[in-house]
């Protein structure tokens, strides 16, 4: 008998598994080329079998960088890669904008001025910094005359970073009503700028700006990283925002780079958080001689949702035009659009459905609810907890948010990051008798004592010293003394010196020391402690502390919420829902003034409720077989309780497109 090798990597057949347009683009020699398509047609499939075909055709995988909306997202499509082209994808650089250049700065943060072991602030610890610098700058005015919360600051602050604006210009255009306070404003962004970085601390869009700065100051690592990659890809270009589309301009502008996008500018959803769809409108410009393809099919919904999609979005009025074909057969039932009486018999509505379908053997996990704000879940919430069906919610508070995980991992921030302020701070508001106040003189000179340290150790990282001894001087009121003494000591118990401790084992130790505190905080001591065990195993996962502080610090990005069963529906705001799909689909809350917002509806120039109307495609073409749109007429919980008319977006669909029930 005759024996025939196949070659290692059997070639697959892209052409029998994609159609002519995607098949073209996946195979494209072009250097720049942008896949701009409507929701639903292949663009990410598209972008997955890209890469597949690079591996196949020989790229090195770690040579291959690609980009995403979420770090799930990332680890999907390489895990499809993985299925596709074998071995290899797993040496992918693949995750948001934020983890690469998390993962890039670690290895050159000290070219910035930061030590490898710095702190990511997340959003809560942003808040708490503004708070204490508002208290400091602004004082009496903080009190009496509406000067703008830390939410406020932290937006505008973040806004201005990454619409690639000054801060000074983001208050004029956007933020008009608060330029009284511009003066206190500034001293306290500027204070919030030192204080970062003398914590050794960088909030999300440090990261941005310290890669963009990385890039364009030190020439030899721009070279290298144009150098090693030949392939940047990019997944929802629409909603980058400015640092990010200079990040990758920076990145393949390098001579070999090869840069593919892929976008939907119908789907733009992020200008709130400084995305800028001229960036997709711009590529052909911005790259000349770039490709550009467009997929004319849908794949995800069946001809009904298809059309009601189209003719939603057909009122948006700067567009790249556009057709979308059904590649599916017809569906059983047109979408149904459903006035319920009030927000309590919508959400009745939607579990009792929900049921029905469950019962029909539809599993949960093919089944979303939909929403534009959070607290729009809430009355599903409780009805489908009364029903006894399964949910996971991707929006709202996520495991690393609580304030028991955060409690914990505050101690872990600090001794991987002996400078990290807001860390020491939340620590020390766990001690028995500390304020704020106290917390923020012992901070001070904890950091002073810790700066003259490193100053006499200039070779070193991390303090090797007894704790005790280096912050001997720290002047701690007397009450307090023995729970201070107790911290030093318990930081040289954990203080990895002979880096015998495993993660895991710190946490425990963490867990130990802070048991009182965690006793006395929180009622559901035991359920804290099964999230603390999560913790422990999720830890044990990571390479190094380092590497896992970084996780839990950007995980707060995408839903990272611990799922206990895989089989639950789906609760998301629409945001959230960005790029996945679902079996059945029901959108909540589609009253005027609550979808578009009240507050969008009442702003003079059209872009904020052409967002909304984007927000509201973004939400239909979520669905593959079934869509439900519901609204309250009578809305009991929202800014005004009183009877809200059907959003706009509903009341202008043709009403051929869909089936009115009635309850
Ligand atoms: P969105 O705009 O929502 O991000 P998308 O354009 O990225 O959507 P995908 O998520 O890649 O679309 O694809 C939508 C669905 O269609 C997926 O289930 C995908 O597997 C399927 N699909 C795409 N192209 C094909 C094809 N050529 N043959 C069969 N199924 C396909
Ligand atoms: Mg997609």
């Amino acid at each position: 008998m005759k024996y025939a090798l196949r070659p290692a990597r059997a070639g697959r057949d892209y052409a029998a598994e994609l159609n002519a347009e995607q098949y073209a683009a996946v195979t494209t020699d072009a250097k720049h080329a942008l896949v701009i398509a409507g929701a639903g047609s292949g663009k990410t499939r598209t972008l997955t079998y890209r890469v597949a075909h690079l591996l196949d055709c020989g790229v090195a995988p770690w040579r291959i960088l690609l980009l995403t909306f979420t770090n799930k997202a990332a680890k999907e499509m390489l895990e499809r890669v993985g299925a596709l082209a074998g071995a290899g994808a797993g040496q992918i650089w693949g995750g948001t904008f934020h983890s690469v250049a998390n993962r890039m700065l670690r290895i050159h943060a000290q070219r910035l001025g930061y030590l490898p072991g710095y702190s990511i602030l997340d959003g809560d610890d942003q808040r708490a910094l503004f708070r204490a610098l508002t208290k400091q700058f602004a004082g009496k005015t903080a009190k009496s005359d509406r000067f703008p919360k830390a939410e406020v600051l932290q937006s505008l602050h973040s806004l201005a970073i990454n619409s690639g604006r000054s801060w000074e210009e983001t208050l004029r255009c956007d933020y008009a009503h608060l330029q009284t306070h511009q003066e206190a404003i500034g001293k306290i962004f500027e204070s919030y700028r030192t204080r970062k970085q003398e914590s050794n601390a960088m909030d999300f869009d440090d990261l941005l700006l310290n890669l963009l700065r990385l890039l364009r100051e030190h020439d030899d690592v721009r070279l290298d990283l144009q150098q090693r990659f030949l392939h940047v890809l990019v997944d929802e270009y629409q909603d980058t925002n400015t640092p990010q589309a200079q990040i990758i301009a920076l990145l393949a502008g390098g001579a070999p780079c090869s840069l593919m996008v892929v976008g939907d500018d119908a789907q733009s959803i992020y200008s709130w958080r400084g995305a800028n769809v001229d960036h997709i409108f711009e590529f052909s410009r911005t790259y000349p001689g770039a490709v550009v393809y467009k997929i004319e099919t849908n794949y995800r919904s069946v001809p009904a949702i298809l059309e009601i999609s189209n003719a939603a979005i057909a009122n948006n009025t700067r567009q790249f035009a556009k057709i979308l074909k059904p590649a599916r057969e017809d569906g059983a039932m047109k979408p149904a659009v459903i006035p319920a009486p009030d927000n309590r018999t919508e959400a009745r509505f939607v579990a009792q459905r929900i049921d029905e379908l469950m019962a029909a053997g539809i599993a949960g996990k093919d089944i979303a609810v939909l929403y534009r704000a959070h607290f729009h879940s809430m009355d599903v919430q409780m009805e489908l907890t009364r029903n006894h069906i399964p949910y996971r919610i991707t929006s709202g508070l996520r495991f690393f948010e609580q304030a028991h995980i955060k409690d914990i991992v505050a101690w872990l921030r600090l001794l991987a990051n002996p400078k990290d302020d807001v860390a020491l701070r939340r620590i020390l508001l766990t001690f028995p008798r500390v304020g704020e106040g106290t917390a923020a003189k012992i901070a001070a000179a904890w950091m002073a004592a810790a700066d003259a340290w490193f100053a006499q150790h200039p070779q070193a990282l991390a303090i090797t010293d007894a704790h005790a001894a280096v912050f001997a001087r720290v002047p701690v009121p007397p009450a307090v003394r023995p729970h201070w003494a107790e911290f030093l000591a318990n930081m040289d118990r954990l203080h990895p010196a002979d880096k015998s401790l495993t993660s895991p084992e710190l946490v425990h130790l963490v867990q130990n020391f802070m048991d009182a505190h965690l006793r006395a905080s929180y009622e559901n001591y035991e359920e804290r402690l099964e999230d603390i065990g999560q913790l422990t195993r999720s830890i044990a996962d990571a390479a190094d502390l380092d590497a896992f502080l970084s996780q839990v610090a950007l995980l707060s990005e995408d839903d990272s919420q611990t799922d206990p069963d895989p089989d639950s529906v789906t609760l998301s705001t629409i945001h959230q829902a960005k790029g996945l799909e679902w079996k059945i689909v029901f959108v909540i809350f589609l009253g005027e003034g609550l979808f578009p917002h009240y507050k969008v509806i009442q702003q003079t120039e059209p872009d904020g409720v052409e967002e909304e109307l984007r927000l509201f495609y973004v939400a239909l073409t979520r669905a593959q077989d079934q869509l439900y749109l519901s609204y309250p007429r009578y809305n009991g919980h929202s800014y005004d309780s009183r009877f809200c008319p059907p959003s706009r977006f509903l009341s202008t669909l043709p009403k051929h497109l869909y089936d009115l029930w009635e309850i």
